[in-house]
């Protein structure tokens, strides 16, 4: 719940900002390793949302990004099947990956609702 009520202070902020009174939808891109699960970002969205006047009847759409790394040892980017047991495809390598993509947790972009609806 904190989250999505973080993500709405967030939201009404730009949307001062952009001078927007309601919003229709907005993308948020979820990374593997960020912690939140989506269908809980989105229970959470239903819950809050409705009867807003900003957010009433605004979408969520939540866009899964997939975990990335390289390789610690020979730099090879991949994206491996499971998040702690990870060997590299070119050198077999579990440790000491970076990771490239995955952990972020950020608003993609917003969409404001038609003035006449
Ligand atoms: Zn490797």
């Amino acid at each position: 719940m904190s989250i999505v009520q973080n993500i709405l202070d967030i939201l009404r902020d730009e949307m001062t900002n952009r001078d927007i009174g309601r919003l229709k939808r907005v993308v948020i891109k979820n990374g593997q390793l960020a912690g939140v699960v989506t269908e809980a970002m989105q229970f959470a969205w239903e819950a809050l949302t409705p009867g807003t006047s900003e957010f009433d009847g605004a979408k969520l759409e939540i866009v899964e990004i997939p975990l990335k790394v390289s390789c610690g040892k020979c730099g090879t980017e991949f994206t491996p099947d499971h998040n702690r047991y990870m060997p590299c495809p070119s050198c077999e390598e579990v440790l000491g990956h970076n990771v490239l993509e995955g952990k972020e947790l950020y608003i993609d972009s917003i969409e404001p609702a038609d003035p006449e609806e």
